[in-house]
């Protein structure tokens, strides 16, 4: 943990490791903002207040301070009703003249007021008895809502209520992002007195800040409490100073602690693999014993893998190559050269088919290998029976087991390595960046008294979706990226056809033939999100009507994540042995999964899956010689289309087999936000600036971190924690 960590500093820590991400300026949480200024609900302690203020993330002062307003009230001025034009959102004070509750036919108290210039209702459908108190007739108050015309007169509905008199603020009123039982007023209160004793002191050096930028704390005030003639068009301009600012200063905090990550880990010590060659090797016999020659990539990036396994530093490589570009074959090897130097190797997948899958094969090529040495492969998951996961945790420990697969069973805190030196992850972005962190020291060899600090193992991660340069510029900067760019030889690309639901008979036809031809076919299900049992009920249907029109010759599964995992494994083996012609599937089989003789795949209602869930999927098939293809199906809704993102997709699908173009649109679709955060569970992401937008004040801040921290340690370390707090742990996973 970096020093100087402040009191505020040690309440964000208390409040638990898992702090929710601030919310997003620019992305409001689902829970809509309350405008009226409700009371707070009965018996709503400070405790409750303080819970809901958690959620949103705000802790420290300094969460407070930078948790911008969504929109404004300008409750700054009084007009005359007769003045405000219907629609209008405007602040009136006037008499009461009229209150009574009515019943037509739901409940709700109605008043009406007269301004002198015009006169309008007051409706609220759901009251407390002191606004109705507020309403008595002949009171003086002052009202704040929209102006709707209508049939019965002018009317607002659950306006804001206040007394008439009391003087009128100088700047606009800030309007928060809420959540429930933290009523806007409140939150508008705790932000002010948060922002007012948050230090804000200037922590960029002079000759490091761009010209003419706006202190901090001017920024900030400027942005909540802006003066009512600042127009919003103003308020929302990012490129101005008060934007700027703020976004520089959060682009400077990223990269400085990725400066930081680069710089800790550079001081990091992890056993040094030194390659052993020669036709004994572990690696040599491997090579020996696949069943095809490598392609030049993964020739290339195996080289690339052991000259960093080699160093002392240790590695933290990512191994990007699209779906079916032979990533796993790369990992055996490297774990057969980290075998060979004597140390054992783990390698773990998000889901426990994914890792049978890696398991099955690793045992096949790797096991006989290693009985001539007396060591093995063991296999580590949460759903094991005890006895068994406790033989296998023996033997990682006595070191027997030289590779342990499994998920994230493997790096749990019971399982004690006698020599871990290389972890590799598969599908790393399934993966949370706590998994990541879990694997530190694991590499053992520390010895606090003779001042020697625990190795930490080698890190490989491998991944389909590659990350776009922009991302991988500013969230990776701390990580070498290979790249298989070729596919093993042999392999017709996947024909990605897109065909609307009315045509399913020609899908039909189209298995009939597959089937014909001695191939096997993958069927995926929709994904329901309300419930997974109407997900299980409606691949259940479809596997029975696809049984039935296939006929009795044509064997038909189903796969479906509830199912227990020794089922779901005796399914996919089934699958594999081609014992089931037609597999029926939620999306479990999402990664990973290997059947080269699988020719056909079908995804129903295509429209519903992401970008890149669509390729990963598509991926299962082609991986064999046979020409291969993947039928969309999609259902257009009444109008007869399908939504503009869905449609946009879909057409990427059909447009490219490529994962990195497909990236690219993903990207372009769904914004870096959502992009990463799919991926990366507890990444810290923008909220402020965009890596697009931003491109000059990225480029500032990529010159200046390095500098900076040379120069001005202690100022960068505040910088860094008063930006990050306890996320800056993330940044560096
Ligand atoms: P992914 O990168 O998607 O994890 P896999 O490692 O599962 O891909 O490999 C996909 C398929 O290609 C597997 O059946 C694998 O055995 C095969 N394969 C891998 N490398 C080669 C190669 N050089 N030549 C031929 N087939 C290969
Ligand atoms: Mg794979």
């Amino acid at each position: 943990m970096p020093s100087g960590v402040g009191e505020s500093e040690e309440r964000w820590r208390k409040a638990g490791q898992n702090c929710p991400m601030p919310a997003a300026a620019k992305s409001p949480p689902s829970a809509k903002p309350d405008p009226g200024a409700a009371p707070a609900a009965p018996g709503a302690g400070p405790s409750a207040v303080q819970r809901a203020l958690r959620k949103l993330g705000l802790v420290r002062d300094i969460d407070f301070a930078l948790y911008l307003p969504l929109r404004y009230e300008d409750e700054t001025r009084i007009v005359r009703l007769a003045d405000v034009r219907d629609g209008e959102s405007a602040q009136i004070e006037a008499v009461v003249t009229d209150c009574e509750i009515a019943y037509r036919p739901r409940r709700q108290l109605i008043a009406t007021v007269d301004d002198g210039s015009d006169t309008c209702q007051l409706r609220f459908f759901s009251f407390y008895p002191s606004q109705q108190k507020q309403l008595d007739v002949g009171a003086r108050v002052r009202v704040r809502g929209e102006v709707r015309g209508g049939f019965l007169g002018r009317q607002m509905m659950h306006p804001t209520v206040k007394a008439a008199g009391t003087a009128l603020p100088e700047a606009l009123t800030p309007v928060y992002s809420t959540v429930a039982g933290l009523a806007q007023p409140v939150l508008r209160r705790e932000v002010r007195s948060g922002l007012a004793r948050a230090l804000l002191d200037e922590t960029i050096p002079a000759p490091c800040l761009p010209q003419g930028m706006w202190d901090l704390r001017r920024a900030l005030n400027f942005l909540h409490y802006p003066a009512p003639d600042v127009a919003v068009a103003t308020l929302e301009d990012h490129s101005h100073p008060a934007w700027q600012r703020i976004k520089a200063e959060e682009l400077l905090a990223q990269q400085l602690s990725q400066v930081q990550a680069r710089t800790e880990r550079a001081a990091q010590r992890a056993p040094v693999l030194a390659r052993v060659d020669g036709d004994a090797s572990l690696h040599a016999r491997l090579l020996a014993v696949l069943p095809f020659a490598l392609t030049g990539a993964q020739g290339r990036v195996g080289v690339e893998i052991e000259r960093d396994l080699a160093r002392t530093v240790p590695m933290h490589r990512l191994l990007q190559g699209d779906v079916g570009s032979g990533k796993t074959v790369v990992a055996a090897l490297a774990a057969a050269r980290c075998i060979d130097a004597g140390y054992q190797c783990a390698l773990m997948a998000p889901t426990e088919i994914l890792a049978s899958q890696h398991f099955g094969k690793l045992v096949d090529w790797l096991d006989p290998l290693l009985a001539a040495r007396g060591l093995r492969v063991a296999w580590l998951t949460g759903s094991q029976k005890k006895k068994e996961r406790d033989a296998m945790a023996g033997a990682v420990e006595s070191g027997e087991a030289a590779l342990v697969i499994g998920t994230h069973a493997v790096i749990s805190e019971k399982v004690r390595f006698k020599r871990l030196a290389l972890a590799i992850i598969d599908e790393q972005h399934r993966f949370g960046v706590e998994q990541r962190l879990a694997l530190r020291g694991k590499a053992g060899g520390g010895d606090a008294a003779a001042g020697r600090p625990a190795l930490e193992p080698h890190l490989l991660m491998m991944s389909a979706t590659p990350i776009p340069r922009t991302l991988a510029m500013s969230y990776y900067a701390d990580l070498d990226v290979s790249t298989l760019d070729e596919l093993p030889p042999g392999r017709t690309p996947v024909v990605t056809k897109l065909v609307a639901e009315h045509r399913r008979d020609e899908v039909i036809d189209r298995i009939q033939s597959q089937l014909a031809q001695g191939r096997q076919v993958y069927w995926v299900c929709p994904l329901i999100e309300e419930s997974e049992a109407v997900d299980l009920r409606n691949a259940t249907a479809t596997r029975d009507e696809l049984a039935e029109t296939l006929g009795e010759q044509v064997s038909v599964g189903l796969l479906h994540s509830r199912m227990p995992t020794a089922d779901k494994q005796a399914v996919m083996a089934e699958f594999s042995a081609g014992r089931l012609q037609v597999l029926v599937s939620t999306t479990v089989i999402e990664v990973g999964v290997d059947v080269p003789n699988a020719s056909l795949m079908v995804i129903e209602h295509a429209e519903r899956f992401g970008l890149s869930q669509l390729h990963q999927l598509r991926g299962r098939v082609g991986r064999g010689a046979a020409a291969s293809a993947c039928v969309l199906l999609y259902a257009p809704n009444e109008g007869g289309r399908v939504g503009e993102a869905a449609r946009q997709r879909l057409r990427a699908m059909a447009d490219t087999a490529d994962g990195f173009e497909i990236a690219r649109r993903d990207l372009e679709i769904r914004g870096p936000g959502e992009f990463l955060g799919a991926r990366q569970s507890g990444a810290p992401l923008l909220r402020f600036a965009d890596l697009e937008r931003d491109g000059l004040l990225l480029d500032w801040a990529r010159e200046t971190a390095p500098r900076m921290l040379a120069q001005h340690p202690e100022l960068a370390q505040r910088h860094v924690d008063r930006w990050l707090g306890a996320k800056a742990a993330y940044l560096k996973a």
